[in-house]
């Protein structure tokens, strides 16, 4: 379980309380207006952006204060986060050795990963050479390989179309499902919510609530909803 304690973010003016739990193989959607604090959340639980009060757990064990490294976390942002100079197979090969020393068994886990979403025998292209869909691949392949228990996306595959958009968020949905991790998603698209995540957590007016079920808070939604949903 995801444990979120009377949490309290600080950004110049701007705050975010947090109190929430998120069950352990759950996939939830993250919702809310434009600058509400969604990647911030996303942030602070990542360990990207300190916590000014309460704390944050993961399966019982307290990660507030460690660093992103240390966290038993994949992230997966808008941009892919590619280098340009480097293979497919590099830049999966990454999530395992920032040092791109690989041994035989951890190549065979590189080539695992690629086959797994779908990009067998195109290790050796540049992200330059592969389309939109297949970059986004090449970074859910490197979170296959990290195999983490807690994935958190960013507005993922937001620069595809929606049809590719779709069928990436189903092959999250499916790895997820394989692997037993625990998915938080920012979206700013309901469709996304309703696709993949049964339960969604609400950013809006300094608070992030829920998780709710996701049909319910579609069908029955609170003002602050509401009002995004127009
Ligand atoms: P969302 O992802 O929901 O669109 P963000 O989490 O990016 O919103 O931003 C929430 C608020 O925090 C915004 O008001 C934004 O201006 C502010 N903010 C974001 N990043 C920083 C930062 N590094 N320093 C100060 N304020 C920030
Ligand atoms: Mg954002």
């Amino acid at each position: 379980m995801l444990r979120l304690e009377d949490v309290t973010i600080l950004q110049d003016d701007f705050s975010l309380r947090a109190g929430l739990e998120v069950a352990r193989g759950a996939r939830v959607a993250v919702i809310g207006p434009s600058g509400a604090g969604k990647s911030t959340l996303l942030g602070a639980v990542a360990g990207f952006v300190p916590v000014a009060q309460g704390r944050i757990l993961w399966a019982g064990a307290e990660m507030t204060g460690q660093s992103p490294a240390m966290r038993p976390i994949s992230v997966l942002f808008q941009d892919n986060n590619l280098f340009p100079h480097l293979s497919a197979f590099d830049n999966v090969a990454l999530g395992l050795r920032p040092s791109l020393r690989l041994g035989v068994a951890e190549r065979a886990q590189v080539a695992a990963a690629l086959a797994r979403v779908g990009l067998e025998g195109l290790g050796t292209r540049r992200p330059a050479q592969l389309s939109g869909g297949q970059q986004s691949r090449v970074a859910l392949a490197r979170v296959v390989l990290q195999g983490k228990p807690l994935v958190l996306l960013d507005e993922p595959f937001s620069a595809l179309g929606p049809a590719l958009k779709v069928e990436m968020l189903h092959l999250v949905a499916e790895i997820c499902r394989e692997t037993g991790a625990t998915l938080l998603m920012v979206t700013h698209d309901i469709a996304d919510a309703r696709a993949i995540a049964d339960q969604t957590i609400l950013v809006a007016d300094g608070v992030a609530e829920g998780p709710f079920e996701t049909a319910q808070l579609l069908a029955n939604p609170p003002e602050a909803l509401r009002a995004y949903l127009g």
